[in-house]
């Protein structure tokens, strides 16, 4: 009898495996056409330098519309991951970036461009070269250009993507470290990357004013980003009490549904004619 249950219940465990499976491969055939067929888009969300409120940069975020459904990228960029497809999906998202960014920059507007790594394109061959093309073909110069990286990057191949990343900041591209003191090696990160940028997680910015710790840990951070000489990004600013605490605390740019959601690039078209920082020198 206890051998039939067993029985039962590993069909039963078989069953949503074999659910989960077709699933996956059905999103992995998906994201395939998807790519095929122009279904990806690229949004931007401004980040805002928080003493003067202009717009310094933008992050790029990768949207998928799959039919008339929205997928937020939490919920493909696995598979992408999984199946390689995140590599030319990248490697796209990188090039209309830089081209809109470009266009941007071709209306005197003094913007720069933040773009989300992924572990696999970093790795995968000619990632320098790929994103040394895009900047030669846009035009952009690379101090204009951030990479934003997680610390669950380093996890596998470390020594390679800390080489890679190096070359390329020894172009000249600025590298950030994203999702700022979520990990358990945070600090030892700011050791191993010759990084320009830290942006403190939305879970930090999220407490500030109502929570004691947070708002502490929050001060420490930016306090810690200014003496190491970084440029200090708040990220998920939703509240008029986190932007004061955070300009108080001398935090340098802020992100988050207060001050901008991410848009489309002609959302962009129209907040740069209301935001427009001229170019200092316009070559
Ligand atoms: P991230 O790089 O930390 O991006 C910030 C996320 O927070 C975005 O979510 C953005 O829409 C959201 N956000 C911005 N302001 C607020 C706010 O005030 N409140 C709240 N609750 N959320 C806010 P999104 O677009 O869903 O992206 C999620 C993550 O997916 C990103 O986190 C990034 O890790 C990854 N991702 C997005 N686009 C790309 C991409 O093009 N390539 C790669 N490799 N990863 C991407
Ligand atoms: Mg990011
Ligand atoms: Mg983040
Ligand atoms: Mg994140």
């Amino acid at each position: 009898r206890a051998k039939e249950l067993g029985g039962r219940r590993v069909e039963v465990f078989a069953a949503h495996m074999h659910a989960d499976v077709v699933r996956r491969l059905e999103l992995a055939a998906d994201l395939q056409r998807a790519l095929l067929d122009g279904q990806f888009a690229v949004e931007y969300q401004p980040v805002v330098d928080l003493a003067t409120s202009r717009v310094t940069a933008v992050e790029a975020l990768v949207r998928w519309w799959r039919g008339s459904a929205f997928v937020p990228p939490q919920q493909f960029l696995g598979a992408a991951e999984d199946t390689g497809l995140i590599v030319p999906l990248s490697e796209w998202i990188l090039r209309e970036a830089c081209r809109e960014v470009a266009a941007w920059r071709a209306s005197s507007w003094d913007v720069g461009l933040s773009l989300n790594l992924s572990c696999r394109q970093i790795t995968a061959p000619r990632f320098v070269e790929t994103v040394q093309a895009a900047l030669a073909e846009s035009g952009l110069p690379p101090g204009v250009l951030t990479l934003e990286v997680i610390e669950e990057m380093l996890v596998e191949d470390a020594e390679e993507v800390i080489r890679r990343l190096s070359e390329l900041r020894a172009l000249g591209v600025r590298l950030a470290i994203d999702d700022f003191g979520t990990g358990y090696a945070s600090l030892a990160l700011l050791r191993q990357l010759p990084v320009d940028m830290i942006k403190i997680d939305p879970s930090f910015v999220a407490g500030l004013g109502r929570d004691e710790t947070l708002t502490l840990l929050t001060r420490t951070i930016v306090r810690l980003g200014h003496d190491l000489g970084l440029v200090v990004v708040a990220e998920g600013i939703e509240r008029p009490e986190q932007l004061e605490l955070l300009r108080e605390m001398g935090c340098t740019r802020g992100q988050g549904y207060l001050v901008a959601r991410p848009m489309a690039a002609r959302g962009v078209d129209s907040l740069m004619r209301t935001s427009c920082a001229p170019l200092q020198n316009t070559a």
